[in-house]
């Protein structure tokens, strides 16, 4: 067993505390570190899931970064593509979803394309939620080379 950020051996113990508490293999630094994350940012455990998925298939994603005015659950900066979870879809207020759109338009000015994943794409359908993120960063690549 192995942690999935850094590689390091885990033992039982850590492998069975971090599956319980945030549901991937993670070293006790490592869990500690991404409970912080969650802690300061109200972080989805499913941004953290889809984090290290997309990790592992090698999009080099960075998770709460600071685009300047807030933070951005996962980022991809090759290619300028914002990524943010949606937790509660039913819930949103018609002051949210206006500012929302707003953001979108202010992150497409600066050149950032910005999708918001259901939680529920990624909690049931992790594997495909990474094969279309895949998929956006192909198309923003070739789009960047064709300017
Ligand atoms: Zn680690």
């Amino acid at each position: 067993m192995t942690c999935k950020d850094c590689g390091k051996d885990i033992g039982h113990d850590e492998h069975k505390a971090s599956l319980e508490s945030l549901g991937i293999e993670l070293c006790e630094r490592h869990s500690r570190l991404i409970k912080k994350i969650i802690l300061n940012n109200n972080t989805p455990l499913e941004a953290i899931h889809l984090f290290y998925a997309l990790k592992e298939a090698g999009a080099h994603p960075m998770l709460e970064w600071w685009d300047g005015k807030k933070s951005v659950d996962i980022a991809i900066s090759r290619v300028k593509l914002n990524i943010e979870i949606d937790k509660d879809y039913n819930m949103i207020t018609h002051e949210q979803a206006i500012s929302d759109l707003e953001e979108a338009m202010h992150s497409f000015k600066n050149g950032f394309t910005t999708i918001r994943i259901p939680h529920l794409a990624v909690k049931y359908y992790l594997k495909d939620t990474v094969q279309n993120i895949l998929g956006i960063i192909d198309g923003l690549k070739a789009n960047i080379k064709a300017i």
